[in-house]
């Protein structure tokens, strides 16, 4: 499962309202954890159900199993990767012959979302060929 844009809850950091039962100015983020915790209690063990997120902050990892991210940047610096060395991560490649991006994700190990630009189109091209017998 992939929790796409779990880096941003609104506009909330932290959260100060004495109503919800947790300490005052609490992280936004800190339930996820506890989300995703409860969901390894549902679907067995965290070996069985893999819980990507995206732009996952440092200590979200913890529970995390996967962070996905954009890094096409030429000045890319690979921070999550110096300070979570054996995390996974995933980055976007969007370009049909992108070795660019290739090359950052061989050098710095992290996985390949390939999502070359309009490959939507391609998609559906192929399906309506398929459909009409041509
Ligand atoms: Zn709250």
């Amino acid at each position: 499962m992939l929790f796409d844009e779990c880096q941003h809850h609104s506009p909330t950091w932290a959260c100060f309202s004495s109503k919800h039962g947790h300490r005052y100015g609490e992280p936004t983020y800190n339930r996820d954890r506890d989300f995703i915790r409860r969901m390894w209690q549902v679907q067995g063990t965290p070996k069985n159900f893999l819980v990507a997120g995206e732009a996952c902050y440092d200590w979200e990892m913890e529970t995390y199993q996967l962070a996905y991210f954009r890094s096409e940047n030429k000045n890319h610096l690979p921070l999550a990767r110096y300070l979570l060395p054996y995390s996974q991560y995933m980055t976007a490649v969007t370009g049909f012959n992108d070795r660019n991006m290739i090359n950052q994700c061989l050098l710095y190990r992290y996985i390949i979302s390939y999502e070359p630009y309009n490959s939507k189109d391609v998609l559906m091209t192929i399906l309506i060929r398929l459909l009409m017998g041509s």
